[in-house]
């Protein structure tokens, strides 16, 4: 399979041949399909699988760049992992014009994130802590939020977010696309998917 069959559009096609990935691998295969079709998908997948491709090229796929809202939300459990996640996410996005992409996490200036939601990026990328501070504080609009991603929810448990991303997913629309990703399915994470996704498509790579 290529990308091409996978339906992604032409400005993501550039950047993949920029990129010199010359076929999806096997998560990429399974999972682009299902969230092009607006599924909610509940993905087994490890580091180094290319799960950030995966769920990020269908969700940049669905973002309207002319609209200036937080149109998609990607929750991760370290700093870290929220800035690799917004590197990638901009390799990907490189032939998408006017689209912005940011992270907040904490140790990251809380006063710099609030003045830079004066134009608000269409994805953005953050840790549970930083994120629920904005939403407590009344800086963060998230009432258009279409597409949220959990990434590596098994990290965001045992890390004790739970709480956070139940007060992240109700300041979420009901109606939206729910996407999570787990390098393994104990039963809190299945116990996550069942409480926050609806009728999800499980994939296994
Ligand atoms: P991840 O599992 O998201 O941490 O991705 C692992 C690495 O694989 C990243 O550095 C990606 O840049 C790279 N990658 C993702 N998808 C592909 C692909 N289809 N072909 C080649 N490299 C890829």
């Amino acid at each position: 399979v290529t990308f091409e069959q996978l339906k992604l559009n032409a400005a993501l096609l550039k950047s993949l041949d920029a990129l010199n990935y010359t076929s999806p691998t096997p998560v990429q295969a399974q999972a682009i399909p299902l969230l092009l079709q607006g599924h909610d998908v509940a993905a087994q997948a490890e580091t180094g699988s290319g799960k950030t491709a995966a769920f990020g090229l269908p969700l940049l796929q669905s973002i309207n760049p002319g609209l200036q809202q937080v149109q998609a939300l990607v929750v991760v459990p370290t700093r870290e992992l929220a800035v690799q996640v917004r590197q990638e996410l901009k390799l990907y996005a490189r032939f998408m014009p006017n689209l912005k992409i940011s992270a907040f996490y904490g140790g990251h200036s809380f006063r710099l994130e609030e003045d830079s939601l004066a134009h608000p990026p269409q994805v953005l990328v953050g840790t549970p802590g930083r994120l629920t501070d904005h939403l407590s504080r009344r800086t963060l609009d998230l009432s258009n939020v279409a597409q949220v991603v959990l990434d590596e929810a098994d990290k965001l448990l045992e890390m004790g977010f739970e709480e956070e991303l139940d007060d992240l997913l109700k300041a979420l629309p009901r109606k939206r696309q729910t996407i999570l990703f787990s390098a393994t399915m104990e039963e809190d994470v299945k116990e996550l998917i069942a409480n926050s996704l609806q009728d999800p498509r499980f994939v296994q790579a």
